[in-house]
């Protein structure tokens, strides 16, 4: 017997669920490349990444999944040979970092952990240590999609001014751009990127970045700069330029529309939706972790993300069927050094109680269902913390 009649729910952490005005946005022809309509919507989107990223910079569109705009920051403000210092806390600020490392560039890494946040006062000792300034730039993720953990780039910000340090700070809030607070300019923020199919609720396929004027300055002199990508070509006064040749006419329109659900439920109201529905996720792991068999991946309660929540387990496999075959929700896997450890519960874009209930109902479902020793009523949990908080 199986309940996963009607639609099916995609609980991963990318591609997220996309709005239906979003996917009917992309239902119409493109628009002349030339017209005014056209040059429009790329002004438009430009600025209004502005005020996402929260920064006067300059923003850029590339036809790329989040890989391709780290290749995008990378190429416009480094040189082979240089050296960057990446901030591990998880799988992706190193990936970030393998890129460049690829490109000729040498990479010292500060060595984190899978269960942790990065620690601000290690980057600023790393950075003291560097009394040459070798090290051009520091990476970072906001929030780490494999490991769950949540980064406070504020406080790092910080480290690396206390450190008297010039190297350029670099961002990636693929996971967490649109659904957490994100302050490029406040927090001292160089070159930030991100992607269109996590919180921005649109395809994949655009990469965004945005760079403040210290970052264009040593654009000017960075030896890895490719035609594509290259900041200097885009900001040219001709609209193509803006885009190196035909511009992604459909994903735009989507991002459009993406954006226009954004800004008309307010940033401060879908952050405070994300940290609710956050919280209700993690009320549920809480109870289903006195159980002895599954706990959070991430030690420290607020260094776990408002996003994603990475959920430790021996042999997830079973209840990631269960969940998937019986009932038609599918979980994001355990991934890297996680890889058969862990599940994910992805909590970031377009979601609302009923999915995240739906989603945690089918988990203790699945927990039941294969006699995997948890805490009762986790879900239950969940309804009393949203209740609590979402007054009637
Ligand atoms: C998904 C993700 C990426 C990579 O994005 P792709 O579009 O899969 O290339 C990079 N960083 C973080 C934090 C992510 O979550």
């Amino acid at each position: 017997m199986v309940v996963r009649a009607g639609r099916e729910f995609l609980a991963i952490p990318g591609p997220t669920t996309m709005p239906d005005e979003v996917l009917r946005a992309m239902h119409r022809p493109p628009l002349d490349i030339y017209s005014d309509a056209m040059v429009q919507l790329t002004y438009g989107l430009l600025d209004d990444l502005g005020k996402i990223f929260a920064t006067k910079g300059k923003t850029y569109i590339y036809i790329a999944n989040g890989h391709g705009a780290w290749e995008a920051t990378l190429t416009n403000v480094l040189s082979r040979g240089d050296k960057i210092l990446v901030l591990e806390s998880g799988r992706f600020a190193t990936g970030w970092g393998n890129a460049a490392r690829m490109m000729g560039v040498e990479v010292q890494r500060l060595k984190g952990d899978w269960n942790r946040a990065i620690r601000p006062a290690e980057v600023e000792a790393a950075l003291r240590a560097d009394t040459t300034h070798e090290i051009k730039a520091v990476l970072v993720v906001q929030v780490d999609t494999a490991s769950g953990a949540y980064n406070d780039i504020e406080a790092i910000g910080k480290a690396i001014k206390s450190a008297g340090h010039p190297a350029l700070f670099m961002v990636d809030a693929v996971a967490s751009l649109g659904c957490m607070p994100f302050e490029m300019d406040a927090w001292g923020i160089d070159v930030a990127m991100s992607a269109s199919q996590k919180g921005l609720m649109t395809p994949p396929g655009l990469g965004f970045v945005a760079a403040s004027d210290r970052a264009r300055d040593v654009h000017k002199s960075a030896g890895l700069r490719t035609p594509y990508f290259d900041w200097t070509e885009r900001d040219g006064n001709e609209h193509y330029q803006k885009h190196s040749g035909t511009a992604p006419v459909h994903l735009m329109f989507a991002q459009r529309q993406a954006l226009d659900m954004l800004f008309d439920e307010t940033l401060p109201n879908v952050f405070r939706r994300h940290r609710l529905l956050a919280e209700a996720v993690r009320r549920a792991v809480g109870v289903w972790a006195e159980g002895g068999v599954l706990d959070f991946n991430i030690v420290e309660a607020q260094q776990r993300a408002d996003t994603v929540t990475t959920i430790k387990m021996p042999n997830p496999a079973a209840l990631l069927t269960y969940c998937r075959e019986k009932c038609g929700v599918i979980l994001g896997v355990g991934i890297g050094d996680l890889h058969g450890k862990a599940f994910r519960i992805a909590h970031m874009g377009h979601v609302n109680a009923p999915m995240i209930l739906g989603t945690l109902g089918v988990v203790e479902m699945g927990l039941q269902a294969l006699g995997i020793p948890h805490g009762k009523g986790g879900v239950t949990a969940a309804i009393n913390y949203l209740g609590e908080q979402v007054a009637a």
